[in-house]
């Protein structure tokens, strides 16, 4: 949450109580809403149609410095490196093509997250180009980005408000044979009508306290509403109990089915499913290839697989 409240900074009167407006504000990263740092382009032009192709382009990125922050006080409390920024992508090149499933994963502040933020122009690049469909994401309007990037992060912050308008806000004019549908696919629809208020049932901190499986398959049926032609998500890496864990999995599956992904992964069945993994180290795709290949490799995929996935859902090793 906090590493995301850079671009709060572009709006105005945020003043007053700080951890109530970080809270709206992840809400609102969640909902898509997105509020980049960036402004519109004069002469942008919507996004090109069809199924996308994302591609990144020698990327090098540093975050804005601190002292351009107006929360910039925050950082500290949020452990923050509040000094002058470093440079966080030091020259990505990849390419997602329609329908694949690009996974990154590497070690803790590696930039993975950062690279999944430069795909909705959250923050410009500082050199090299991200585009969408061969436009660069510079020259594209805002509004079209957001309708064509969907993005699940890990722990999704629900409205406190009810089911139906949770999912509301991803298809205003969704019928409740649509939500229904998409509650199923999320594997939460069983939930949701054993609740004595149903789709009507009040969710958040002071309502129904879902679980974080649940709100993630929440999330997940608001994000298959809207329906976006590229998903960016980071996988929870919450403890959940097994139902809920198998639940999840058949979730993410049908959410990423068809659609250009790009995926945090933590779970070694997305891992394995991925079209390509891109290993993140300091800033750079330091290896890139499919699960076996890489496995065999022997090198910091190898590393982090014995350190970290082989263990995650219960699969042998490759
Ligand atoms: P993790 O697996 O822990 O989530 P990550 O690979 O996603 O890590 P990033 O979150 O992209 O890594 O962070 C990359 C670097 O950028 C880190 O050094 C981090 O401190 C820095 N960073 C991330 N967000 C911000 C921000 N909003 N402002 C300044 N620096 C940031």
């Amino acid at each position: 949450l906090m590493r995301l409240y850079g671009p709060l900074t572009s709006l105005s009167n945020v003043h007053v109580d700080v951890m109530t407006a970080l809270v709206s504000f992840d809400r609102v990263f969640e909902i898509l809403d997105l509020k980049p740092m960036v402004a519109e382009r004069p002469g942008a032009v919507p996004a090109p149609g069809g199924p996308v192709t994302i591609e990144f382009d020698d990327v090098h990125f540093r975050y804005p410095a601190a002292e351009d922050v107006s929360l910039a006080s925050l950082e500290s409390v949020a452990g923050q490196d509040t000094g002058p920024s470093h440079p966080v992508l030091k020259g990505v090149s990849f390419t997602a093509e329609p329908g694949r499933l690009i996974a990154l994963v590497g070690p803790s502040g590696a930039g993975k997250t950062t690279i999944t933020s430069l795909v909705s122009r959250l923050y410009d690049v500082d050199e090299g180009a991200v585009r969408v469909n061969g436009l660069d994401v510079r020259d594209a309007t805002l509004a079209s980005l957001r309708d064509t990037v969907g993005v699940v992060m890990q722990d999704p912050h629900l409205f406190h408000d009810t089911i139906e308008a949770n999912l509301r806000y991803a298809k205003p004019d969704a019928s409740e044979a649509e939500m229904w549908e998409a509650l199923r696919a999320a594997q939460i629809a069983d939930l949701v009508a054993g609740l004595p208020d149903g789709l009507g049932t009040v969710v958040g901190d002071r309502g129904y306290r879902l679980s974080g499986g649940e709100k993630q398959r929440l999330a997940l049926a608001r994000l298959l509403l809207k329906a976006p032609r590229v998903v960016v998500l980071d996988e929870a890496t919450a403890h959940l109990d097994s139902e809920s864990e198998a639940a999840v999995q058949v979730a993410l599956k049908t959410a990423l089915e068809g659609r250009t992904s790009l995926v945090i992964a933590h779970r070694l069945s997305t891992i394995r499913e991925a079209d390509e993994i891109l290993v993140v180290q300091d800033g750079r795709i330091a290896e890139r290839g499919r699960h076996e290949a890489l496995l065999a490799r022997g090198g910091l995929y190898a590393e982090l697989y014995r350190t970290q996935f082989s263990s995650s859902d219960g699969n042998p090793a490759a």
